[in-house]
């Protein structure tokens, strides 16, 4: 027997919908390129919304076509991602911090038809010229006279695009299983690979995700995205904030300008800002230097490579801000899992409740985890056996885009992370390594992870990354290589002095290397394969 309650699809549309009747005077602010700060409201959005909506069907754009965005964080982008997967089309956001030939592959397997792009990458996609002939229209994320000469398809300004089009759209109504958005993974092995979101998943993945004991947002929030929308749509803020009416902070092109953001989380009254823990490094930094504040900020969610505790306790100590440690995944539109702490954690010794909250957390609901041993089968929940991570869900992928086989896919439709993770008893997921980054030194696991949490703890160090090199006895030792603060001082044997009694001495890396600074990936995290290739002639003074 089915239920007898209406059949009314999940879409995004309903969210400005619903954000223009309930929110219309919460602020969208952005920092934009030249300094300004650009200041609207749902309200507003929504009415341009609307007219981007008609000048795309104007342009003939079918549903199920993709439209890509080359572009920061700001309040164009996030009128794009509603008037796009309105009408039925997807929003393909772009990785602006990918190389010109990456690109091109990435918009030509999209098969892109139109492009919206920020002013200072229209010299970058001039550059990939003939190599993407199927883009038709570019329209430049500027006023009229603004726009900047180039030789590319049908180019225009997005201003003189939705001008005296009407401020109101019948926003058709579809199967809430239509595709809404489309993002590439990075492909640090192989071609990059699409996820394509739908508007069941996306709408799903943002009622989960701003829960209590999710990312939490509500009406009293100001959200500040460090995550750019052209990587898994900043983590679904763009679709949380305006469903509960928090105010919406867009950084811009300053994504990684510790001076900027303080300005901005200062001003603005941010609360909740969302980041990988490269960012943060760079604002804590400025804020050691300046002496200066956070405001009124609470927490920071802080996910997409593993967040130091050290990094937690200075937010804490220091400036009274909580982090919440999340973990996720393109491929899961991305929030996984979040670390809130439980009431009894409050009466535990410090340390102790430290230790929990560096884990990556607890599933968010909607997210069905399990880990797995070498042949397969199901480990325990016991904070000890550690397995491969998989995962499925409502907004978990189900395959690639255009893409036969899913290489990531058991048969029985579980994800395959390619993550080794533990999960203890009250479902809390602690990362220990990728698969393709664990470290095994005689046949033992040696989390790569553990280790940089506890190097990035020494005063003297910024940042740091632990690999695997080739040694005669052990198959393979770790190396640890680290960025120092700005002026310390810092030598090998105090370095490795300073994991004496932390860490099972086995543990211990064979070597430091001490470097200016470390390569990271479009999206800000360390870049192993990089260092792994840099280091893969390195002799280990043990070897
Ligand atoms: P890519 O970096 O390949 O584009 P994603 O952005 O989807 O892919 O990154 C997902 C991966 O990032 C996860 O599989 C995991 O290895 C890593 N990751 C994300 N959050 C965390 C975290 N909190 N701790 C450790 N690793 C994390």
């Amino acid at each position: 027997m089915k239920g007898l309650m209406q059949d009314h699809p999940l879409l995004i549309s309903s969210i400005i919908r619903f954000a223009r009747r309930n929110h219309q005077r919460v602020e969208i602010v952005s920092a934009m390129g030249d300094g300004r700060r650009h200041r609207t409201t749902y309200g507003r959005a929504y009415r341009r919304i609307a007219q981007l909506a008609h000048a795309l069907t104007a342009l003939g754009v079918a549903p199920g076509e993709r439209i890509a965005t080359l572009a920061w964080n700001d309040y164009r982008h996030f009128e794009i991602y509603y008037a796009v997967s309105g009408i039925g089309a997807v929003c393909h956001t772009l990785n602006l911090r990918l190389f010109p030939e990456q690109l091109a592959y990435i918009i030509n397997h999209a098969d892109d038809r139109m492009i919206f792009v920020d002013p200072m990458f229209v010299p970058l996609l001039e550059q990939l010229g003939d190599a993407i002939p199927g883009v038709r229209h570019v329209v430049v994320l500027c006023d009229e006279d603004e726009l900047p000469s180039a030789s590319l398809p049908d180019l225009r300004s997005y201003e003189s695009l939705i001008a005296g089009h009407d401020e109101e759209y019948d926003w058709p109504l579809f199967d809430e299983n239509t595709a809404s958005s489309l993002c590439y993974t990075s492909g640090t092995t192989g071609n990059p690979k699409g996820v394509l979101y739908s508007h069941r998943s996306t709408v799903l993945h943002a009622y989960a995700a701003a829960l209590p004991d999710g990312i939490s947002l509500s009406r009293r929030d100001a959200v500040l995205p460090v995550v750019p929308m052209f990587h898994v749509n900043a983590w679904g803020i763009p679709y949380m904030a305006p469903m509960v009416g928090a105010k919406l902070v867009m950084p811009g092109q300053k994504m990684a300008d510790g001076e900027a953001l303080q300005a901005l989380i200062e001003d603005e009254g941010v609360t909740v800002a969302l980041g990988v823990p490269t960012i943060w490094l760079a604002l804590l930094q400025y804020l050691e230097r300046s002496g200066k504040g956070l405001g009124r900020l609470e927490r920071t969610m802080v996910g997409g490579a593993a967040c130091p505790p050290a990094m937690i306790k200075t937010f804490l100590e220091r400036y009274g801000v909580y982090t919440r440690h999340g973990w996720g995944m393109t491929e899961m539109s991305p929030v996984g899992t979040v670390n809130t702490p439980r009431p009894d954690w409050a009466e535990m010794e410090p340390e102790e409740r430290e230790r929990l909250m560096a884990k990556q957390g607890h599933g968010l609901f909607g997210v069905e985890m399990r880990i797995t041993g070498d042949d397969g089968e199901e480990l325990p929940w016991d904070g000890e056996s550690r397995g491969q991570l998989e995962v499925r869900g409502p907004f978990v992928c189900a395959g690639y885009y255009r893409l036969e086989e899913s290489p990531s896919h058991k048969p029985d439709g579980w994800f395959m992370t390619g993550d080794v993770a533990t999960i203890d008893a009250d479902g809390y997921m602690q990362i220990v390594d990728r698969t393709k980054d664990v470290i095994k030194s005689g046949g033992e696991w040696v989390s790569s992870i553990d280790l940089e949490n506890l190097a990035v703890a020494h005063p003297a160090v910024a940042e740091a990354a632990v690999i695997g090199v080739a040694h005669p006895k052990w198959s393979e030792r770790p190396l640890l290589i680290v960025v120092k603060q700005p002026g310390a001082e810092l030598s090998r044997d105090e370095m490795l002095a300073f994991f004496d009694g932390k860490v099972a001495s086995w543990w211990i890396p064979d070597d430091v290397v001490f470097v200016e600074e470390l390569p990271h990936t479009a999206t800000g995290k360390v870049q192993k394969t990089a260092l792994r290739e840099q280091f893969r002639d390195y002799v280990l003074p043990t070897a």
